[in-house]
């Protein structure tokens, strides 16, 4: 083994790829490296659906809104591709998300440290510092960060149908399924769930019959309105953090909308082609919406799923046929089992990590190592955390934390909004007392 690094980052997606390049930047990628199962870069291959859009501005890249002046942000990207002012002329609502993943990659083939074909095999922690085993390879490291993602969520009534009749939507575009003329269901009224019926409504060789079964009450909207927007600042995530655990819940439920619905973009392209298809295009069937149902069971019959749904409004059951079934439930928290070992502290009530403000968890070791945990603090930092939004800020707390220095200002601070102070006798500026 080498000498012992300041950090070893487990998987490369976004999160771990801008915390890779601020080490870049700063002059200090020769003390840390990242290992990521993959053969090579790729950000949600399954789901690259022709015109699915980034959900939030390209200015939120990897690095810029940390150190703008980076030649790892998304304009250099442009730059060096050659397409700068086709790019501005353009004049995109928002980039595509197939454009954005070349970013991302073109980020990777340029930073040093990064290994790929190299799955956590093992980790320990003896003599100061954390043993990470993964692929061929194995390092010490005196802090790990952990940027896993988030493993592909079925309903447990699918489950045991799981192949190539019955797939996650994260794997829609790997699998080569019977999709014409069959009759289609796809589970689930998020972002991943529309983009899917609009791909299959477009299809030259549509299904059958398609139907869109969703728990929500219809197919509700992302709020990305401007004070909403104000949730996935800095500002709001210190605020967020300095919150009691049932206060924190109470947000998470009233804010889901901000984070879990569907670009309006999208909802606007759906009605069209539903529309469309209803009443322009003589005998060919629309889809049958169906929100506000919840799948319950299902089975096989006759080589078919039979999917029993229930109507969250009323509790009346109803069942369906369906050749093919698409899963856009989600995704779900799931560490290696090897990580066990190092006694990573859960929330009792909730089985949520307990992570510090700069996403350190608790746990049964030195609190000179820490093991930081990327994506993994909706509970405790809010519903920005699980998006793109704050990478860079996220990544930048991490390292000045790990380095113990502020490598990086950690600015943009700044909130049209006052969000209220967690101190019992915090007083606003103005105010009489
Ligand atoms: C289809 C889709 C579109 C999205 N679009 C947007 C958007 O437009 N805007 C937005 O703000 N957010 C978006 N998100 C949410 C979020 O930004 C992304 O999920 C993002 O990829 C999260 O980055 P990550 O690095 O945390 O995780 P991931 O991208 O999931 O990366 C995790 C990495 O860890 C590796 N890994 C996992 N386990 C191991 C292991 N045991 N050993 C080694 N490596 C391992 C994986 O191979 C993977 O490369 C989207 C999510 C999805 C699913």
């Amino acid at each position: 083994m080498r000498a012992t690094l300041e950090i070893a980052g487990i998987g490369i997606g976004p999160a771990n790829l801008s915390l890779a390049a601020l080490c870049e930047e700063a002059g200090e990628s020769s003390r840390a490296r990242f290992f990521d199962r993959k053969p090579a870069f790729a950000w949600h291959r399954g789901m690259m659906l022709p015109g699915a859009r980034l959900q939030c501005s390209w200015i939120k890249d990897l690095i810029t809104p940390i150190a703008p002046t980076s030649r790892f942000g998304f304009l250099s990207y442009l730059a060096d591709r050659g397409r700068l002012f086709a790019f501005v002329n353009a004049g995109f609502e928002a980039v595509s998300r197939a454009e954005f993943a070349d970013y991302l990659a073109w980020v990777a083939e340029r930073l040093p440290g990064l290994q790929w074909n190299s799955e956590l095999r093992d980790i320990g922690f003896e003599d100061g510092a954390f043993t990470v085993h993964a692929g061929r390879e194995s390092v010490r490291a005196r802090h790990l960060v952990l940027g896993l993602g988030h493993e592909p969520s079925l309903p447990a009534c699918l489950e045991p149908y799981r192949g190539t009749h019955c797939v996650h939507a994260a794997e829609f575009l790997e699998r080569t399924l019977p999709l014409a003329r069959k009759r289609v269901a796809v589970v689930g009224g998020g972002q991943s769930g529309a983009e899917i019926v609009l791909h299959l409504l477009r299809m030259a060789n549509p299904p059958a019959r398609l139907t869109w079964i969703s728990r929500r009450s219809n197919f509700l909207p992302l709020d990305e309105t401007h004070f909403s927007n104000e949730h996935f600042t800095p500002a709001y995530v210190e605020h967020f953090f300095s919150l009691s655990v049932e206060r924190r819940s109470e947000l998470l439920r009233e804010q889901r909308m901000m984070s879990d619905g569907i670009s309006p973009s999208t909802l606007r392209e759906l009605y069209a082609e539903v529309y469309r298809l209803q009443f322009l295009e003589r005998g060919a069937p629309g889809p049958r919406l169906l929100p506000g149902r919840s799948l319950v069971a299902c089975a096989m019959v006759n080589d078919a799923f039979r999917l029993e749904i229930r109507a969250e409004d009323t509790a009346i059951r109803e069942a369906l046929a369906a050749d093919v079934v698409i899963a856009a439930t989600g995704y779900r928290t799931a560490l290696p089992s090897c990580l066990e070992k190092l006694r990573i502290v859960r929330d009792p009530a909730t089985a949520a990590l307990q992570l510090g403000r700069c996403y350190a968890a608790a746990w049964d070791g030195p609190p000179g190592n820490r093991i930081y945990l990327q994506n993994a603090g909706r509970w405790s930092h809010g519903i920005a955390d699980p998006q793109l939004a704050l990478l860079a800020w996220r990544s930048a707390t991490i390292l000045n934390d790990a380095l113990g220095r502020e490598v990086f200002a950690l600015g943009g601070t700044a909130s049209v909004i006052s969000w209220s102070r967690n101190a019992e006798h915090s007083v606003l500026a103005d105010s009489c007392e």
